[in-house]
């Protein structure tokens, strides 16, 4: 019986890492507000429930495509499926300003890694006001990222960039690198180690950015 509990304890699990979609929450200061309405509504005597939805392409959990920042780059519906499925790394980064390449030099990541970058910032997903002293990858941080050829990175707040530098600079870098982006990931019950990656943005025509769900397989 032993045996058998501890094959229990060892199960392996999928952990959701995405927001909720949901009326008021927050959102990029200047991007549209998020408004979620039900417009069928059986408590009304209608015959179904449906919504209507009004979002910007980057509300919650999304994923970032390089016509975001590149002018002449690809639309988030022409990403390869298997570039944000398989394995992916956790890290958790200490630094409370900024990911910097000093601290990620320290990790030895590797060409085709997809790296998840736990912050400081997954505990603000309870508010929904907008926080601009968020963690962010700091410009110096994107081009490490982008000369290791990593396929993906991920972040626990609204934008791998700052809100008062390194936003264009870091979206650049990275877009430019033909690194796959995550921004909006909920990893505050996630710990740093090895996971399997599932992320698949909602295919919208030439989108430069979609909402997402990601999950985490462990
Ligand atoms: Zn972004």
């Amino acid at each position: 019986m032993a045996g058998k509990s501890q094959v229990r304890q060892h199960r392996k699990k999928w952990i959701d890492i995405s927001i909720s979609l949901k009326s008021g929450m927050v959102h990029w200061p200047g991007d549209p507000a998020i408004r979620i309405k039900r417009v069928l509504n059986m408590d009304k005597g209608d015959d179904c429930n449906v919504s209507v939805l009004s979002i910007g392409s980057h509300t919650g959990t999304h994923m970032d495509a390089p016509l975001h920042f590149l002018r002449k780059g690809k639309g988030l519906d022409q990403m390869p499926i298997d570039a944000m499925i398989g394995p992916a790394r956790v890290i958790e980064i200490k630094d409370k300003e900024s990911i910097k390449a000093e601290e990620l030099k320290t990790y030895k990541i590797h060409k085709g890694e997809r790296i998840l970058f736990k912050t400081s910032n997954s505990r603000y997903w309870e508010s929904n006001a907008f926080r601009k002293d968020f963690v962010y990858i700091a410009q110096d941080g994107a081009r490490y990222l982008a000369e290791k050829q990593v396929c993906a990175v991920g972040i626990d707040y609204l934008s791998v960039g700052g809100f008062y530098k390194d936003s264009k600079e870091t979206h650049q870098a990275l877009l430019k690198a033909g690194i796959w982006v995550i921004e909006g990931l909920n990893l505050f019950k996630v710990k740093a180690g090895r996971y399997d990656l599932v992320c698949l943005p909602v295919k919208i025509f030439n989108s430069d950015g979609a909402p997402a769900r990601a999950v985490l397989y462990s």
